[in-house]
């Protein structure tokens, strides 16, 4: 098609061409035979056309390439400018996402600063680790360090929006691999990530985990604990989430690090330092709304009020340090033998103790009264390698037998206390 349409107007331009050249050779054949000299004058005029023309032929290629290497050049220009811009808008879309996190990281601070609790701050953290990296299938667990004991512990968990139990309550494979190196970790896919045993993992947890991004929280070279994400689906976490996970994990370790303390403090405020019970005040505290549940419930209560025996002789005798371990070491058999839910054991005074038993008649807390009194009295106290022994007097009173409100039960409990001292001590007597 195109090869005929070629031939067609190479035969219109030859067609042309003779239309007009025809009756110019035929002027010039003309010319040249009425006039020789006119072929002279002719052939010389073209002559000199051609070497006017050499010299324009020249500048107009130079010219030529002169604005091909400016089209290359503007080209060129036009390149950098796109790759510019391109940079720009990779730089404008990285500073939204900062905006972003920085944004939600406002957030989470602010929710942060408002939980005083450790409880509180646990769940808080949890649950936006939930929001900024969670579906309906991840799993998010916190775990810390007991302060004593040094071992993991889950502090918090949860599936989607609800709690969830963990098999693994000190931690699996994963977490025992943040405890050695105190470093994030990201897997993409348990099954070729070489480091992990993924048939051990398996058979130590029922969940199907197949990816996973941990960070350890730290506080100053302090590790308090691990928090961690993991999915069932390969691939779910990227560099970038674990990067922004380290980020939630530094913020959220300093207000652990806050609660713990504050925690602490409000512990020392209400326990006592030697014996590491709680102090009168609290018990002081809490009697009022413990009488009123009890009282509402149609419950007792009960108190026992404890006082060694002559135990300014046995400091006279031991020296004030034997004393204070004579202390402790009531203290632990008190809250060894009251350890049902809700009693409160306390230090009432100097070598004073005070117990609150709800849900617990008067008769049953005389027998109690009776069974403490003996394992104190037959406990052996070694001090200086001397074999020691001290005894309790102990009074009881009750609710609703013997009193209503806190000053009444507190002042019956004495009044029955100082009765056994006068009985001579070593004994229990009750309220009258
Ligand atoms: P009673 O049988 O009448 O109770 O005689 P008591 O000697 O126990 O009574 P008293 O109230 O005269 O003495 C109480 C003593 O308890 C006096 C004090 O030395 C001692 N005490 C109080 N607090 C502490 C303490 O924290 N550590 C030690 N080691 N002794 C204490
Ligand atoms: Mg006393
Ligand atoms: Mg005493």
């Amino acid at each position: 098609m195109t090869e005929t349409l070629k031939k067609q107007s190479l035969s219109f331009y030859l067609f042309f061409i003779a239309i007009l050249f025809v009756p110019l050779i035929g002027f010039f054949s003309y010319a040249i035979s009425y006039n020789t000299s006119f072929f002279v004058y002719l052939s010389s005029g073209l002559l000199a056309i051609v070497v006017l023309l050499m010299p324009l032929r020249y500048r107009f290629q130079k010219k030529q390439a002169e604005v091909g290497l400016l089209i290359q050049n503007l080209h060129e220009k036009e390149n950098l400018v796109r790759a510019h811009i391109d940079q720009e808008e990779f730089a404008i879309d990285s500073i939204k996402e900062k905006i972003i996190n920085f944004s939600q990281l406002k957030g989470l601070t602010e929710k942060l600063s408002m939980s005083i609790y450790l409880e509180d701050t646990s769940k808080t953290l949890s649950a936006e680790v939930n929001r900024l990296f969670g579906d309906k299938d991840t799993t998010i667990i916190l775990y810390l360090f007991h302060s004593k004991t040094g071992e993991l512990g889950i502090s918090s968990s949860q599936k989607g929006q609800m709690r969830v139990n963990i098999k693994s309550k000190q931690g699996d494979v994963f977490d025992q691999w943040i405890v050695k190196a105190m470093q994030p970790l990201l897997i993409e896919d348990v099954r070729s990530d070489y480091r992990f045993d993924v048939d051990k993992i398996e058979s130590e947890d029922s969940r199907q985990i197949r990816s996973l991004i941990s960070v350890p929280l730290m506080v100053g070279h302090k590790a308090l604990g691990i928090l961690r994400i993991d999915s069932p689906q390969p691939k779910f976490f990227a560099t970038e989430d674990l990067r922004f996970l380290t980020t939630i994990g530094d913020l959220g370790a300093v207000a652990i690090e806050n609660a713990q303390l504050y925690e602490q403090v409000e512990l020392l405020a209400i326990k006592d330092d030697l014996t590491g019970l709680y102090l009168r005040r609290y018990l002081f505290d809490r009697l009022p709304e413990e009488i009123s549940r009890q009282m509402r419930q149609n419950n007792n209560l009960s108190l026992l009020m404890f006082d060694i025996d002559k135990f300014k002789q046995y400091n006279d005798k031991f020296g004030h340090i034997a004393g204070d371990i004579v202390l402790r070491t009531l203290g632990s058999i008190l809250t060894n033998f009251f350890n049902q839910p809700g009693s409160l054991v306390c230090r009432y005074g100097g070598e004073e103790f005070a117990v609150l038993l709800p849900n617990c008649t008067k008769k049953q807390a005389a027998e109690l009264a009776e069974e403490i009194r003996n394992i104190i009295a037959e406990q052996t106290i070694i001090l200086r390698r001397e074999k020691t022994k001290v005894t309790v007097s102990i009074g009881v009173a009750s609710l609703p037998k013997d009193a209503r409100i806190k000053d009444e039960l507190i002042y019956k409990a004495d009044n029955a206390l100082y009765e056994a001292k006068n009985k001579g001590r070593n004994r229990v007597c009750s309220a009258s």
